[in-house]
């Protein structure tokens, strides 16, 4: 895959968080009915579970690769942005892949924070992600560390896109049963 038409997103980060693999799957085109009904399921939620005065935003931002100084494009496609309270929101489903969800959302403050994107009062924007079917909320920041290692993961993704082979899998964990690719990891 050419790493110059490469634009990474907050879904592929969480992805790659959670396995490199999957990861470069859903790079290659890859995606399963059972990724599509979740997809289409989420998609549902976020139109009713939520206030109207909420929208959705997309932000651009690039990096430099610190290995080669080249830039990468990073977009992010945000759920809900509640401008007003500076509150950004991430519809999902189910816990089993919470801390993918954290770094998803991180990735989009992340975003905001590169194009000096900032509340009226001069304070950072906030992350929330939302679990409507379990009616839970929980609360995501970006701190200093977290900068860091988002960008070892979108270099790290850049690198990965120009790879032939998958990776390996990383042995079977509990959320491989619900990742679209098990079959095909495991089958
Ligand atoms: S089934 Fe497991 S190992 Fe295979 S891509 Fe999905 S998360 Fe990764």
């Amino acid at each position: 895959m050419s790493t110059t038409r490469l634009r990474i997103g907050g879904m592929l980060v969480g992805y790659y968080r959670l396995c490199p693999r999957k990861a470069w799957l859903s790079m290659r085109g890859l995606s399963m009915e059972l990724e599509s009904d979740a997809v289409a399921l989420g998609r549902l939620l976020d139109e009713h579970s939520y206030e109207r005065d909420e929208k959705h935003l997309t932000i651009e931002a690039e990096v430099n690769d610190p290995t080669d100084e080249l830039l990468i494009p990073l977009i992010g496609k945000i759920d809900r942005a509640n401008l007003k309270n500076g509150v950004l929101h991430e519809t999902k489903k189910g816990r089993s892949c919470e801390d993918a969800h954290r770094w998803q959302v991180r990735f989009y403050l992340w975003l905001l924070l590169r194009n000096g994107v900032v509340r009226a009062d001069g304070s950072p924007f906030r992350g929330q992600l939302d679990y409507p079917l379990l009616r839970k909320t929980e609360p995501v920041t970006l701190e200093p560390e977290h900068i860091a290692e988002l960008t070892a993961t979108v270099t790290a993704i850049r690198a990965m896109a120009e790879q032939e082979t998958p990776p390996p899998r990383l042995g079977k964990r509990s959320f491989c049963a619900k990742c679209a690719f098990d079959e095909l990891c495991y089958g």
